[in-house]
């Protein structure tokens, strides 16, 4: 029986079922939380997340991947309150999230004469012992590239994130931009790495319509995370729906999976902004609309099932 560390303890992969692979719960800077706490009541987030994950979790989904790490406001202790709220089982990450530099902290704290990376430790440690002292583990590593490319910074990061792999056998997502292509740019590193390239969902690869660019990154092993789906500002819905039911008819269902990078809260725009610009941004747009919609162009339950189900299983399996 493998086992994948969620919020409340280790979980049978087995019984993760259907499984949103890239959605966080809050989205912060703490910084600015902290200092300007103006328009943030805790209990009333917390609560407000319960009721969200729910909501969720009454369409039939039983677990999500957060991939919020250091620069986007990871609070464990905040999400234990959440997971206590709610039967949804909730896997945390470790990495961190830049498109460019590092923060000041880890570029003065260079890598050791023999390579080793201080950043690596404290991933693998993330894994390994738990979080801070809240007992709770990570189970996937994150980190990003963005329209800036393979920046020294951006770099650094994936390299430590495949060491820590490579350690503990925990998979990877990354935040990639693929209108730049940097998820080729992701994989050359990967690959100089050793890593096992079925342990990495490239995030975001769902804003791309590019059939030849995404087929060849499946064709190398990797997932690509469909996983922006209500963001159709980036990318219509029926462009991201037409993409995956492209894929699947080529055989692709199994190098897939589905999520829509929403969060309960995030401080990145004004809360009353969102409905504005994205009002289907919201974690049960999947159930709601895009599964009937892909149902339509031909998607079987066979994919969809390997998609939701058996892919995250897979990924989380030997972790
Ligand atoms: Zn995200």
């Amino acid at each position: 029986m493998a086992l994948v560390e969620t919020v409340r303890g280790p979980v049978d992969v087995a019984a993760l079922g259907t499984t949103l692979m890239h959605e966080h719960v809050f989205v912060l800077n703490e910084e600015v939380r902290q200092n300007y706490p103006a328009g943030w009541n805790e209990d009333d987030r917390v609560d407000d997340a319960i009721s969200k994950l729910n909501a969720l979790a009454r369409r039939g989904c039983q677990t999500i991947a957060d991939p919020t790490v250091l620069g986007l406001g990871r609070d464990i202790g905040r999400i234990k309150r959440v997971a206590a709220g709610t039967d949804l089982n909730i896997i945390v990450a470790t990495g961190l999230y830049t498109y460019n530099e590092l923060p000041l902290y880890f570029r003065f704290r260079f890598p050791h004469s023999d390579g080793r990376d201080p950043m690596t430790d404290m991933f693998v440690t993330d894994i390994t012992d738990g979080i801070a002292d809240t007992g709770v583990k990570a189970a996937f590593l994150k980190c990003a590239i963005d329209d800036q490319g393979m920046t020294p910074g951006v770099e650094r990061v994936l390299r430590a994130v495949a060491r820590a792999h490579a350690q503990t056998g925990a998979p990877i997502t990354v935040h990639t931009h693929p209108h730049s292509g940097t998820g080729r740019d992701v994989l050359r590193v990967l690959k100089e790495e050793g890593t096992d390239l079925t342990k990495v969902v490239l995030g975001h690869s769902g804003d791309s319509t590019d059939l030849g660019y995404l087929t060849e990154l499946a064709d190398a092993g990797c997932l690509l995370g469909m996983d922006r789906f209500g963001l159709d500002l980036i990318t219509s819905f029926e462009d991201r729906i037409g993409t995956v039911a492209a894929l699947c008819e080529r055989g692709y269902a199994e190098s897939m999976v589905l999520s829509h990078d929403a969060s309960c809260y995030i401080d990145w725009f004004a809360p009353e902004a969102i409905p504005m610009f994205a009002p289907a941004w919201h974690y049960e747009h999947i159930f709601d609309q895009v599964l009937p919609a892909l149902a339509e162009r031909g998607v079987t339950a066979a994919h969809i099932q390997a998609m939701l189900v058996d892919n995250p299983r897979r990924y989380f399996s030997g972790s």
